[in-house]
């Protein structure tokens, strides 16, 4: 009942003031070639079969495991769709591309699983690339990211959330992660660039937040540059968003923080029920959607203090962000709201938005076509479980295609 009249003030909100449309597929796909186009017509077609989409994940994860030759198809078909290239430097005319229709790049180094201590320094050099590379554009790169798991071992983490004695190793090995997040917040702060901490799995978030505040409190005194991320799909996480703020208001430090709903839903659930603990995670779609519009009103409120990101392919919630700076009266350039959106996905989001002057990013993932796989892997799910949003996609391409026919005629 609650929640059915919230969501009736929204449509009224809604309906009353912002201006902004999703609709605009010219715009959406203005960097597009009909041919980059046509790909991706191919693609979300194809995942947007249940049955071929699972087919085909497992097809690759054999291939790739016998060693049979399909990177190369992988590469030209949806790696080059979802992903900036296989190297920070093959990223560039991506990131020159999406700069002159006004959207940036967060370039997010995504190799996953890596284990090794060596593989954990290598993560944290590319990162202070990332880095590196937005100092010196600022206005097409203005985030860098990173997932603590790329920095550390997720058992380590596991073994702190749970409050088991680490051993002496474990300890040293703990004393590294710390200092490679400090490593890369420092180097943050030092170029004036901000650094987005991705959220992983409620199992070992606890202290990938702890390590994110410790940094909020060393290097967000002047601005917001480092920022953590809430998953609004958990039921604790607008009471943390509450808590966090708190906590900046008493240590004078201001809160960046990113909202997503969440991408580890079925994996949340089903090891809460393996393991007979109650789920963190909604009851429901719509409770998980009301949480996430509270909390965008609530950084909004608190917005002396809070910078944020809009990280969405939801029309309603980024619309409604956009209600809330005009309801506030704030311009649509006010530094800090961001939009953000993956690359390859809700094109019609990101270039809408920016046009009307909002700011917006897109995290454009890179590196080896084998590292990526899982990246690639969850966004195949994402569009094949997420009831509509493969649709939408196919029928905003199919409609831009038509549009360009039409227009060719
Ligand atoms: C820029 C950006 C950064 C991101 N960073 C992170 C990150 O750091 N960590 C992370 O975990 N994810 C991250 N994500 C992914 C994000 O969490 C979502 O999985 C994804 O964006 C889909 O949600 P949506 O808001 O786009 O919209 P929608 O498509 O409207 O929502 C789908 C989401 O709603 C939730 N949901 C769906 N069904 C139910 C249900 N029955 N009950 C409860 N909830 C449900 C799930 O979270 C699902 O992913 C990021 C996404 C973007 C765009």
């Amino acid at each position: 009942m609650g929640l059915t009249i919230v969501s009736i003030i929204f449509a009224a909100i809604m309906n009353n003031s912002s201006k902004i449309s999703f609709e605009d597929t010219s715009v959406a796909f203005s960097y597009k070639s009909d041919s980059a186009l046509k790909k991706a017509h191919l693609i979300f077609s194809l995942v947007n079969h249940p049955w071929i989409s699972s087919l085909a994940t497992s097809s690759v994860k054999f291939a790739l495991k016998v060693g049979l030759p399909v990177e190369g198809i992988i590469k030209r078909t949806v790696f080059d769709h979802f992903c900036g290239g296989i190297s920070i430097d093959n990223c560039d005319d991506e990131i020159t591309a999406l700069s002159q229709y006004g959207v940036g790049t967060i370039l997010d180094y995504s190799v996953e699983g890596e284990k090794s201590e060596k593989g954990f320094d290598q993560v944290m050099e590319e990162t202070m690339l990332t880095i590196e590379k937005a100092a010196k554009a600022p206005d097409s790169i203005p985030f860098s990211v990173f997932k603590v798991t790329g920095l550390a071992s997720a058992e380590i983490l596991e073994k702190i959330q749970r409050k088991d004695t680490l051993t002496a190793e474990e300890q040293k090995a703990f004393d590294r992660i710390r200092k490679r997040v400090d490593t890369i917040c420092q180097k943050a702060y030092s170029h004036n660039v901000r650094i987005l901490i991705d959220a992983e799995e409620t199992w070992i978030q606890e202290p990938i937040d702890d390590l994110a505040y410790e940094m909020m409190r060393k290097y967000n005194t002047k601005s917001t540059i480092v920022f953590n991320t809430y998953q609004l799909y958990r039921t604790a996480s607008l009471q943390n968003l509450r808590d966090a703020f708190q906590q900046a208001l008493s240590g004078k430090y201001f809160l960046g923080g990113k909202l997503v709903r969440g991408a580890y839903m079925e994996k949340e659930r089903e090891r809460a029920e393996k393991k007979g603990y109650s789920s963190p995670i909604h009851k429901d779609k719509e409770s998980t959607d009301n949480a996430f519009n509270e909390a965008l009103t609530f950084c909004m409120e608190n917005r002396e203090r809070i910078a944020i990101m809009c990280g969405s392919h939801n029309e309603y919630s980024n619309h409604y962000l956009t209600v809330l700076m005009e309801k506030y009266g704030l311009p649509n350039n006010d530094s800090r709201f961001w939009f953000a959106q993956l690359y390859g996905m809700s094109d019609n989001i990101s270039f809408n938005l920016a046009k009307a002057g909002y700011k917006v990013a897109k995290y454009v993932p890179y590196g080896p076509v084998k590292s990526v796989m899982p990246y690639l892997f969850r966004r195949a799910a994402e569009n094949t479980s997420v009831a509509g949003q493969s649709s939408r996609e196919l029928t905003l391409i199919r409609k831009e295609l038509k549009r360009r026919r039409e227009n060719r005629n």
